[in-house]
């Protein structure tokens, strides 16, 4: 996981706010700032062309299915999990169901489709609800086998036992919610509702722009527009799809990017003038800094002859803070020599970045942990065998130092000529999208409120 935050505040978060999401998905659908509209396409249609991928709708509780297929009655239906190291067998022996009954109910499953594969893949915790057979109750099964599929057991009238597998209906929903940070993006962005994963989406797509240590203050705003896959009998979302859209307000500043599929159908993302989202190394990794020694032969301040200077150096007090130039990986963070306090980040398996002569370094900065572009590392100092306070800056390709002034990363391909207005309108698409969400937003916020005032009258 990129790491933006604290790790042990983001493992208190997840524990405490992780509960909270899910209360909020609950309880989100009527909140003012987020807007859901069901689309037209519904994900499932009912009757489909005869294949083996025509399952049939499938009912919410087993008391429907009885009365779609005309079974046995039941009377109790009673639910449990499928445990770990159990097959569908022995839980069938633990809920008392009788061997007989338990040899039929696997004979008729075998049966379907892929019928044994299916009974030596049921994930452990499915749920099963049941109805115990006698006789006058039907004996009867529901397998909520995955996320969108279920498969039925039931007794005809004859007692025979008969199964088949049916498809849990979906519905999409174009999401938009919009938010204020109050003092951190994180909380800010789950209060809002927006899903967990869909938020570290948001933030690993931003990481290249947003320095979300230092840049984001309190007032700032965030816009995001993404799909949900909504189990239409539960209600509860199935699945997210990669965000569509997501915009930044950093003191006043609009970042702006659009999802556009490359040829290989993943989602990458640009500006609203087709610029990649994902950036290259940052030349200067430390701000209001002085450059006070370019790469290039000179006369060494200490040393006295000419030497090849092998990276940058940046004038700066004590103290200032040191970026990581990319995304990466903490090689080492230590003592090294000449260059004292020293820390080496790997990007790519091509480039390295190291980082000299610190003051100190930052309490997260430990080999092996990921850090993020514009992420504090260090502390600029003068350790080693140095003159005063600079940040000596070295860019590493292969194993060789370069001018880091020079380096051409592979950043993110931006939008090819012959395809910007393909992108242009695609881009189009989305806001239009955007503009009808909010629309709705608006009326949802009126209905609400005049609603709440009816409800007032009928009081007084
Ligand atoms: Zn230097």
């Amino acid at each position: 996981m990129k790491k933006v935050f604290n790790n042990m505040l983001l493992g208190y978060f997840l524990t405490v706010i992780g509960s909270l999401i899910i209360l909020l998905f609950c309880f989100h659908t009527n909140k003012a700032n987020s807007t859901q509209i069901k689309s037209n396409t519904k994900n499932i249609p009912i009757k489909r062309p005869s294949n083996l991928f025509n399952l049939e709708e499938s009912a919410d509780t087993i008391f429907n299915l009885i009365q779609k297929v005309g079974a046995k009655p039941v009377t109790n239906i009673q639910k449990t999990k499928l445990k770990k190291n159990e097959t569908l067998s022995s839980a069938l022996k633990r809920i008392n169901f009788e061997n007989d009954h338990i040899s039929k109910i696997i004979n008729t499953i075998s049966e379907l489709n892929k019928g044994p594969k299916i009974l030596s893949s049921l994930p452990i915790g499915m749920i099963i609800h049941y109805s115990n057979p006698s006789s006058l109750v039907g004996g009867a099964l529901k397998l909520n086998y995955t996320k969108t599929k279920d498969i039925f057991v039931w007794q005809d009238i004859k007692n025979n036992y008969k199964s088949q597998v049916f498809l849990r209906p979906s519905r999409t929903e174009e999401t938009l919610i919009k938010g204020v940070i109050k003092n951190n993006l994180y909380i800010s962005a789950l209060e809002s509702g927006i899903p967990e994963n869909t938020l570290l989406e948001m933030i690993s797509l931003l990481g290249f722009s947003v320095d979300f240590q230092r840049e984001i203050r309190s007032g700032d705003s965030f816009e995001i527009l993404f799909t949900k896959e909504i189990d239409t009998l539960s209600n509860l979302v199935i699945q997210t799809k990669p965000i569509k859209f997501v915009s930044m307000s950093l003191s006043g500043n609009k970042l702006n990017f659009f999802n556009y599929e490359d040829k290989y159908g993943l989602p990458q993302y640009y500006d609203e003038n087709g610029k990649s989202s994902k950036r290259t190394l940052m030349k200067t990794p430390i701000n209001g800094a002085r450059l006070s020694s370019r790469y290039g032969n000179r006369k060494h301040p200490i040393l006295g002859y000419t030497k090849m200077h092998r990276g940058l150096d940046f004038a700066a007090p004590s103290g200032t803070p040191i970026f990581a130039a990319g995304d990466g990986i903490i090689e080492k963070a230590g003592w090294n020599g000449s260059y004292g306090k020293y820390i080496r980040i790997r990007h790519t398996g091509t480039y390295k970045t190291a980082y000299a002569h610190l003051s100190g370094f930052h309490k997260n900065t430990r080999i092996g942990k990921r850090v993020l572009q514009g992420k504090i590392i260090g502390y600029v100092g003068t350790t080693g065998r140095s003159t005063g306070p600079h940040l000596h800056y070295e860019v590493i390709k292969n194993n060789f130092q370069i001018n880091p002034m020079r380096i051409k990363l592979p950043a993110g391909k931006n939008i090819s000529k012959s395809d910007i207005n393909n992108y242009k309108n695609h881009v189009q698409k989305i806001l239009n999208l955007k503009l009808a969400l909010e629309k709705t937003n608006r009326n949802n916020k009126l209905a609400t409120n005049n609603h709440n005032i009816s409800k007032k009258l009928i009081l007084n």
